[in-house]
């Protein structure tokens, strides 16, 4: 490492050195004697403004600046699934193990072991002519998720040599000649600037859905697989547990989860609680399909800034190979909070409520990563990346800058709100305010695989519970005698809707995830004593708790308890709903 420059200030997490002529921007940098991370975020003439990534106490003016030559990138390659990361990649396990669990300055460890030796399998051959995002063989990294070793985006050629093997992820395991007699090596390990988003083929429309087993999500609010979506909602919400829902239960095959340093401990929760969760397709750890990228309380905001492009970039790197990845970042907030440290102590103008005037660009250029896409490589694989932003506005108000710009840049809102919670109805999403702007992308792929009558039930449903806003209004002031029979007909679908529907609850083991088929079946089951009472209402004095004390009302509020494949039964609740409402018919 070559001295650079020379520090002549230190404000918390920025240094500005001199002498740095040759700097480029986003280059890493190891500032002063401690050889502390940094990354070069503002080059004035001569001098530098470099965010540090540790703790900066104790470092001063006149201590060196040392050059590296390198951008801030991740290691791509085996050994990524099951590990937890801070925010520049280091594992957090293994800097714990070094220098105990306060975490040592200046401290490099890899974010990819060099020793371990994989088990190679090359699915081409001597000979074959391969492109950039190729793949060219394949890791069982874990007992879930095969690793595909691809060729680097920008290596194309014709393979010289290719070999099975057990190899660490520094060898050569491929050998491709380029159009003008190149050879490259190509190794496991790949390594990739975080700030930039990683090429592919073309970006495609999103077309089906990310399926969370969650009811108000999925029907109500439903996000594409590749679509970008956004939960808002204040302290104790349920910001957390839907993240980590979602983790669990959502139908990709890779999870980022970035935790962004929400509160005190809780960083430490998380990373206690998730390397527990159990997969619930296949009884093995989540791990196991997992990346994590953690900020713990100790680690300088700076870190954060840098957690959700390391994250990101990790989850590009799985959809090149052709998986479902989702990404959770939990909680952005926190992250542009460190923008906004940031560009304080830059010292530049302010925007709203002291946030950055780029903080829209950035959160764009964050939500924008992710897509449904057709991959790099020749192979015609698709590959995507959901991106689902936890974003905690201080007070629960929606119209402070972050959420403002989230929603944007977002086409799902899932709004939690803090009365639901308060009244203990989880998940907390308000079913008023949230939307969706992917229903059309996902109509096509609900007509086919689950009913052509699935949106238009979930449409109706959705009017009946605005609808029942209204109703409520009346009556408060005038009690429910002053409905007509359809109106309070309104109200009890409304409130089945909320309590055997939209209700779930994420610890109940059966409840914590629901088949879109059974969310159909479900609904259906709800809405069906609305369309057949309303046979049976109009024009007549009906007797609302007749219906209430019919036997199906019961089987409705337990329908959430029949089996995934209970289509049968389903039906028996239908047609036997239909029998006993009719039968109330005054002859
Ligand atoms: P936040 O991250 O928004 O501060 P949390 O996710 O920690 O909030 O949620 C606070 C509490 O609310 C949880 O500890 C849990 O008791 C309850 N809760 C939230 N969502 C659910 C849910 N879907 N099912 C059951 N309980 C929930």
């Amino acid at each position: 490492m070559e001295k650079q420059g020379t520090i002549i200030k230190v404000s918390g997490p920025l240094v500005v050195a001199k002498n740095m002529e040759g700097a480029r921007m986003y280059e890493v940098v190891r500032v002063s004697d401690h050889k502390l991370i940094g990354e070069i975020i503002g080059i004035d003439g001569d001098k530098a403004s470099i965010q540090v990534y540790e703790e900066t106490s104790g470092v001063g003016p006149g201590e060196p600046v040392y050059s590296t030559g390198e951008t801030m990138t991740v290691e791509l390659g085996p050994g990524l699934l099951q590990s937890i990361y801070d925010g520049i990649q280091r594992p957090l396990p293994l800097i714990q193990k070094q220098s105990g669990s306060y975490i040592k300055r200046g401290i490099d460890v890899p974010g990819l072991d060099r020793e371990k030796r994989w088990e190679f399998k090359a699915v081409k051959n001597n000979g074959d002519r391969v492109v950039g995002g190729d793949i060219i063989g394949e890791v069982e990294e874990t007992s879930l998720i095969t690793h595909k070793i691809m060729v680097p985006p920008s290596i194309s050629g014709t393979i010289k040599s290719i070999k099975n093997g057990s190899f660490n992820i520094e060898e050569t395991i491929a050998v491709i000649t380029d159009e003008n007699g190149n050879e490259n090596n190509v190794m496991m390990l790949q390594k990739w600037p975080i700030r930039n988003p990683r090429p592919v083929k073309e970006k495609a429309v999103p077309n089906r859905p990310l399926v969370s087993g969650t009811r108000i999500l999925d029907t109500m609010f439903p996000l594409a697989k590749g679509g970008a979506g956004c939960i808002p909602g204040p302290f104790g919400a349920g910001k957390t547990v839907t993240q980590q829902t979602l983790a669990k239960y959502c139908d990709a095959q890779i999870i980022v989860y970035i935790g962004c340093g929400e509160r005190g401990n809780e960083m430490t929760d998380v990373l206690m609680e998730f390397p527990e969760l159990e997969d619930p397709n296949t009884g093995e750890k989540l791990m196991k399909r997992t990346v994590m990228v953690a900020n713990t309380s100790n680690m300088p905001v700076a870190a954060r800034e840098a957690s959700i492009y390391t994250g990101v970039t990790i989850a590009e790197y799985f959809r090149d190979m052709g998986y479902s990845v989702a990404l959770m970042a939990d909680s952005t907030s926190r992250w542009a909070e460190a923008l906004r440290e940031m560009s304080g102590r830059l010292e530049e103008m302010p925007g709203e409520e002291g946030y950055p005037a780029y903080l829209g660009s950035r959160t764009a250029q964050f939500y924008e990563r992710s897509g449904i896409v057709k991959c790099l490589g020749t192979d015609g694989n698709e590959g995507s990346l959901t991106i689902i932003g936890a974003v905690s506005p201080p007070g629960g108000d929606l119209s402070e800058p972050v959420t403002q710009n989230t929603l944007r840049v977002t086409k799902v809102f899932w709004g939690l709100d803090a009365k639901l919670a308060y009244r203990r109805h989880f998940p907390a999403v308000n079913w008023l305010s949230s939307y969706t702007l992917y229903m059309d992308n996902i109509k096509d792929y609900w007509d086919k695989e689950i009913s052509p009558e699935f949106a238009q039930l979930r449409t109706e449903a959705l009017g009946l519970l605005q609808e029942e806003a209204k109703l409520e209004e009346i009556v408060r002031l005038v009690g429910t005698e002053a409905l007509s029979p359809k109106e309070r007909l309104t109200l009890e679908t409304a409130k089945s809707l909320r309590e055997d529907f939209l209700f779930q609850n994420a610890f109940d083991k059966v409840d914590a995830f629901t088949p879109l088929k059974k969310q159909y079946w479900m609904l259906k089951s709800i809405m069906n004593v609305n369309h057949v009472a309303q046979r049976v209402i109009e024009g007549e004095d009906f007797n609302f708790d007749e219906l209430l004390k019919l036997p199906v009302m019961e089987r409705i509020v337990n329908a959430k308890n029949l089996g995934a494949n209970a289509e049968d039964d389903y039906k028996k609740l239908w047609e036997d709903t239909e029998r006993e409402i009719l039968s109330l018919r005054k002859a």
